[in-house]
């Protein structure tokens, strides 16, 4: 394996680690305010347990696990499978998940009823749902940037039928593809600008500070925080504190900012307090699907 390769290799796993280690250290801050958050843990920085889940310390929720039901799709079909994730998806929500969204829950049981692998148009869809678990696809597209639109576009469709939802989930998948190949913030920041240009209200200056499970409110808290961080704890810290959808805004800043700094700046405390067997199993499946990629050409 080349060195651009192992490169690529590496920021794929972190991205993975780093969403579920974001989805784990903002689940015990779910819907509490800032106010709330400050008088509870003055600024949380370490994985706890606790939340209205009563979560376990280092427990994933279902932004990194429905991230899971659609790369083990992938994986088994040895490419891009929408019946198999929606299948996943189904056997998920059949096992009595500790969270899941009422939009996801709704598509999920669309599919169950119907067999439908879209749900149409709703004008209530613009939740985070489909956002959150993108990444797989981004990885398994990774070289070839109008695929990763279509099949991003294609897994939220099964939930969230939505143009704010649509283009979040764009524009993330080209961040995250081009910090994975080593481009630098402001070349990130084209895009976000591109997106605010054709939806103004995703604009994050001056930063509103809700941090709620509307994607626009989710996607401005990711970008203020992602532009004025400096490492991956910084980060992540600042956007779970934001409170709000904690878990679902630190899963998407974990991965863009794990693709972005890479393994090396992931806290090791962090790496080591979090569930052995999702850290185990989403280094694995990294791995195999950018290897399903244009982009792999050992
Ligand atoms: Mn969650
Ligand atoms: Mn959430």
């Amino acid at each position: 394996m080349n060195a651009q390769l192992r490169e690529i290799l590496s920021r794929s796993q972190a991205a993975f680690l780093g969403l579920a280690i974001g989805d784990a250290l903002g689940a015990p801050l779910e819907f509490m305010t800032t106010g709330e958050i400050k008088a509870k843990y003055g600024l949380l920085k370490d994985l706890v347990g606790g939340g209205w889940l009563r979560i376990k310390a280092g427990r994933v929720t279902d932004d990194t696990e429905m991230s899971l039901c659609i790369a083990r799709a992938i994986v088994a079909a040895g490419g891009w499978d929408l019946k198999g994730i929606a299948e996943n998806f189904a056997a998920w929500l059949k096992s009595r998940p500790l969270d899941v969204g009422d939009t996801c829950r709704k598509g999920i049981r669309n599919y169950m009823l119907k067999g439908a692998l879209e749900t149409s148009f709703n004008q209530w869809d613009a939740g985070n749902g489909a956002v959150m678990r993108i990444l797989p696809v981004v990885l398994s597209t990774m070289g070839d940037g109008g695929e990763c639109e279509r099949q991003v576009i294609a897994q939220a469709h099964l939930t969230h039928n939505h143009p704010l939802s649509d283009s979040a989930c764009i524009c993330l998948g080209k961040m995250v593809q081009l910090s994975i190949q080593g481009h630098s913030k402001p070349r990130l920041r084209k895009e976000v600008d591109a997106l605010i240009e054709a939806h103004p209200g995703f604009r994050f200056e001056p930063y509103k500070g809700l941090a709620t499970g509307y994607v626009v409110d989710t996607m401005q808290t990711v970008f203020h925080h992602f532009f004025r961080g400096k490492d991956f704890e910084d980060c992540l810290v600042n956007t779970v504190n934001q409170g709000g959808d904690a878990d679902t805004t630190g899963a998407i800043m974990g991965m863009l900012a794990g693709a972005y700094y890479g393994l090396e700046n992931i806290p090791r405390r962090w790496q080591k307090k979090m569930d052995s067997k999702v850290m185990d199993e989403v280094t694995v499946l990294a791995e195999r699907l950018v290897r399903l990629s244009p982009q792999w050409e050992p």
